[in-house]
C-alpha cells in the first residue's frame, strides 16, 4: 500500500493534531460527555468531512487507504471523533455513486467543507439487523408529487448535528421480495422530522446516538437517491462497505492506543525488581497485541485497496469488521490486564478504551452478520482468491 505524498502529509497532520489537541483534552471530554466543538471545528478546516468528495464539490478527496488511516488516527485520539464523521462519508458516496447531478450540486460542496453534516438512519427500535423487516414508511402524496414518511428510527448517530439524513425505509410495503419496496430518501430537516432522544451508552461519549420520529414528514419527490425507487437497500448495502471499512479503522485505532499505553506503562512500571514487561506473562500479553493489531491494520488496508478497485468488497470489508474489532475489544481488555488496577481506574485511557470497543462489535451491522455476509460471499466467489 502506498499513499502519495499528498496523502501522506494528511495523515501526518491528522497524527499531530491528535497528539497535540486530542488526546491531551480526551479524558476529560469523555468523562463530561462534552460535545467537542472546536475539535470538530479544526477537523473541518483540515478537510476530515471532505475527504471522500471529488472536484468539483470538494478537493482534498483520498484513496480509501488513506481514508482509513486518517480514521485510525482520529480513533487513536478518541473513538468518538472517528465516529462524528463516520456515517457522513457513507452518505457522501453514496450520493456520489447514485445521487443524480442536482442531488450531488445540492448536497456535496456543503459536504465537503462540513458546514452540512450527514448521518444515515437505517435502525429501527424493532430491529437492526432485519433491514427489510423495517417500518418506516414513505407514502407517495395523493394530491402532490412528494412523499409523507412515518416510523421510527433509533440510534442515530450524530442526529442532532446532521443537517441531512440518509433515511432507508419503505415506499411500497407490499413489495415481495421486500428488499424492492426499499428506497433511499435524502431527508432534510422539515417539520415532523423530530430528533427525541439522547441514548445513554456506555462509550462513545459527547457525541449524540438519538432516536429520531417521523411524523407525517412531507419530502419532495426528488429527495429518492438518484431518483430511483425501490434501489436503496442495494445502494446502502454498497455504501455499508465504506461504513465498515471505517469501522474496522475505528477499532484499529482503540486497538492501536490500548497497545501503545500498555507498551509505555510496562517498560516503566516495576515490580520484583524489574519491568513488568520482562516478567514472561505480560510480555506475551505484548506480543500477542502486538501481532493481533499488525494483523488488523493489515486487513483494513487490504479492504480499503479493494474497495478503490471498484469491485464488490463486502467479503473484504465484513472481515476487516470483523477481525479489527474483535482484536481491539481483546487488546483493550489486555491493556487493562497489564496496567493492572490502574486499568481500571478513570483516571487513565485504557478503560475507555474497553468501553469504546464494543461499538464497532455491534455497529454497522452486528459481526454476526458480518460472519453471515462473509460466510455467503465465501460460497458465490467459489473461496477466496489467493
Ligand atoms: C452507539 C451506536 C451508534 C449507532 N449508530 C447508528 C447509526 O448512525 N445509524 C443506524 O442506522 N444505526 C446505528 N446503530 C445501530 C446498529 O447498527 C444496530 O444496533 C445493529 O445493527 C444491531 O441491530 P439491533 O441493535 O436492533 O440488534 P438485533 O438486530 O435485534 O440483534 C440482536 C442480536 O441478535 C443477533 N442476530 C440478529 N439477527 C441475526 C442473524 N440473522 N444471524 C445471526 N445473529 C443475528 C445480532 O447479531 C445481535 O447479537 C448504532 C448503534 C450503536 C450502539
Amino acid at each position: 500500500m502506498t499513499l502519495n505524498p499528498e496523502e501522506t502529509a494528511m495523515v501526518e497532520a491528522v497524527r499531530d493534531f491528535v497528539d497535540r489537541e486530542v488526546r491531551p483534552v480526551a479524558r476529560d471530554l469523555e468523562h463530561a460527555n462534552t460535545y467537542p466543538a472546536d475539535l470538530i471545528d479544526q477537523m473541518k478546516r483540515m478537510g476530515v468531512y471532505g475527504l471522500a468528495i471529488p472536484e468539483p464539490y470538494g478537493d482534498v478527496r483520498v484513496s480509501t487507504p488513506c481514508y482509513a488511516l486518517i480514521t485510525e488516527e482520529l480513533a487513536r485520539g478518541w473513538m468518538s471523533l472517528a465516529g462524528a464523521m463516520g456515517g457522513h462519508t457513507v452518505v457522501a458516496k453514496l450520493i456520489l455513486t447514485y445521487g443524480t447531478p442536482e442531488q450531488k450540486e445540492r448536497y456535496l460542496p456543503r459536504m465537503a467543507t462540513g458546514e452540512l453534516r450527514a448521518t444515515m438512519a437505517l435502525t429501527e427500535p424493532g430491529g437492526g439487523s432485519d433491514l427489510q423487516g423495517m417500518r418506516t414508511v414513505a407514502r407517495r402524496e395523493a394530491d402532490g408529487d412528494g412523499y409523507v414518511v412515518d416510523g421510527t428510527k433509533t440510534w442515530i448517530s450524530n442526529a442532532r448535528t446532521s443537517g441531512l439524513i440518509a433515511l432507508l425505509c419503505k415506499t411500497d410495503p407490499e413489495a415481495v421480495p421486500r428488499h424492492r419496496g426499499i428506497s433511499v430518501l435524502l431527508v432534510e430537516k422539515v417539520p415532523g422530522v423530530t430528533v427525541t432522544t439522547d441514548l445513554p451508552k456506555l462509550g462513545y461519549k459527547g457525541v449524540e446516538s438519538c432516536e429520531v420520529v417521523f411524523e407525517g414528514a412531507r419530502v419532495p419527490a426528488d429527495a429518492v437517491l438518484g431518483g430511483r425507487e425501490g434501489a436503496g437497500f442495494a445502494q446502502m448495502m454498497r455504501g455499508l462497505e465504506i461504513g465498515r471499512i471505517q469501522v474496522a479503522a475505528r477499532a484499529t485505532g482503540v486497538a492501536r492506543a490500548a497497545f501503545d499505553d500498555a507498551l509505555a506503562y510496562a517498560r516503566q512500571r516495576e515490580t520484583f525488581g524489574r519491568p513488568i514487561w520482562q516478567h514472561q506473562s505480560v510480555g506475551n500479553h505484548l506480543a500477542d497485541m502486538a501481532a493481533k493489531l499488525t494483523a488488523a491494520r493489515q486487513l483494513l488496508l487490504h479492504a480499503a485497496e479493494r474497495y478503490d478497485s471498484g469491485a464488490r468488497s463486502d467479503l473484504e470489508a465484513g472481515m476487516a469488521k470483523l477481525f479489527c474489532s474483535e482484536a481491539a475489544m481483546e487488546i483493550a481488555l489486555n491493556a487493562i490486564r497489564v496496567h493492572g488496577g490502574y486499568g481500571y481506574s478513570t483516571e487513565f485511557d485504557v478503560e475507555r478504551y474497553f468501553r469504546d470497543a464494543p461499538l464497532m462489535i455491534v455497529g454497522e451491522g452486528t459481526n454476526e452478520i458480518q460472519r453471515n455476509v462473509i460466510a455467503r460471499q465465501l460460497v458465490e466467489r467459489g473461496g477466496l482468491a489467493y
